[in-house]
């Protein structure tokens, strides 16, 4: 038996990089996870295809975020490392949960309603909507008892929780219920052309964020360039100074200090001063890991086997939580 809790966590591949808010919110805390947490760390590929997308590059950025993961830490060895549509019970599962989700507790969702506000709803999929039903089945196919996550997820969860729990009354017990993990000091990271909107891959001012596959110089340039505020004092204040707080907030994830610490430190000095300083902290953090993807990509073979394993593993776990759900609904179990 495994007496470890279990965690499951994943980042979509909606762009040809991850990002510096991805690896300070999400994957470094998942790398730290790993000893305690029997952990689940898959490529959400099915969710990258409710936003528009082109399939010329989806395999690619797939490929790529897999060696992303393991560069920044997930030891496949130790964690199951899979891609979302290798598995196909995820989609399975997800159709069940729909038919028990109400339009209405849908149509709630805050994440729909901006993200289909953004296009306009002749732009905005089915797939963008049903996007929640299709995590919670990500999260309850493998019984995972926590789910680390951004603030900006907690509704899904929520609705995660809901869904188990009225599937479990009503046709018996069969899942899991998952618990949020909110790291608090993960905060958020800004975009830092925009330090109002969070850093995102699909975000719309090119030198905003930091690609794990960036070059030293390009890590430098950008955060030299990044948007500061008015006035020059080095204080952390998200509603005056945004800019100069988000620094702040990057400096401490990457260096493990608090933040009150690093303010006094830079007590009478520049926005230049904190800014030449955090250029080199996160060129340090960043180049090890752009190095190890060329590496990884070097050995394309290997990679796939990883990829395979992964996929088998989560196969195992997905097809026993979806044949008892297959039984409890009532579906005529195929013959073997
Ligand atoms: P997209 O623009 O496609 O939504 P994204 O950059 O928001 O991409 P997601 O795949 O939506 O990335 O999120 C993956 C994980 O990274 C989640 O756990 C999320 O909370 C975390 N995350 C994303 N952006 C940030 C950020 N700016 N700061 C901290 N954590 C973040
Ligand atoms: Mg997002």
């Amino acid at each position: 038996m495994n007496a470890k809790p279990r965690a499951l966590s994943g980042v979509k591949p909606t762009a040809s990089s991850l990002h510096l808010g991805n690896y300070i919110g999400a994957i470094k805390n998942w790398v730290k996870m790993q000893e305690d947490y029997d952990s689940f760390y898959f490529i959400p590929d099915l969710h990258a295809i409710t936003v528009d997308f082109d399939p010329a590059t989806l395999a690619e950025r797939t490929r790529n975020t897999v060696a992303q993961y393991i560069a920044a830490g997930v030891d496949p060895n130790e964690s199951t490392l899979y891609v979302q549509s290798q598995v196909p019970e995820h989609a399975q599962l997800a159709w069940v949960l729909n038919c028990i989700t109400s339009f209405g507790e849908a149509s709630r969702m805050t994440q729909f309603k901006d993200k289909s506000q953004k296009g306009g709803a002749d732009s905005s999929t089915v797939g963008l909507f049903a996007y929640p039903m299709l995590m919670a089945a990500d999260i309850l196919l493998y019984n995972a008892n926590f789910v680390p996550v951004g603030e900006d997820q907690r509704q899904h969860l929520e609705l995660t929780r809901n869904l188990a729990g009225r599937f479990n009354n009503r046709f018996g017990e069969v899942f899991t219920m998952p618990e949020p993990l909110i790291f608090k000091e993960t905060a958020k990271i800004y975009d830092l052309q925009e330090p109002t909107s969070k850093m995102s891959k699909t975000g719309l001012s090119p030198n905003g964020a930091i690609d794990f596959s960036d070059e030293p110089k390009v890590v430098a340039k950008k955060i030299k360039s990044a948007v500061t505020d008015d006035g020059s004092e080095i204080a952390f204040d998200r509603d005056n100074k945004p800019g100069v707080s988000n620094l702040l907030t990057i400096y401490s994830a990457l260096t493990d200090r608090p933040i009150e610490a690093i303010v006094e430190e830079y007590r009478g000095k520049m926005y230049g001063h904190l800014k030449v300083d955090l250029a080199d902290i996160v060129v340090e953090a960043m180049t090890p890991i752009r190095e190890r993807v060329a590496e990884l990509k070097a050995e394309p073979e290997k990679l796939d086997e990883i990829i395979a394993h992964g996929a088998e593993k989560a196969r195992a776990i997905a097809q026993d939580t979806l044949s008892k759900v297959y039984d409890k609904v009532g579906f005529l179990a195929a013959a073997k």
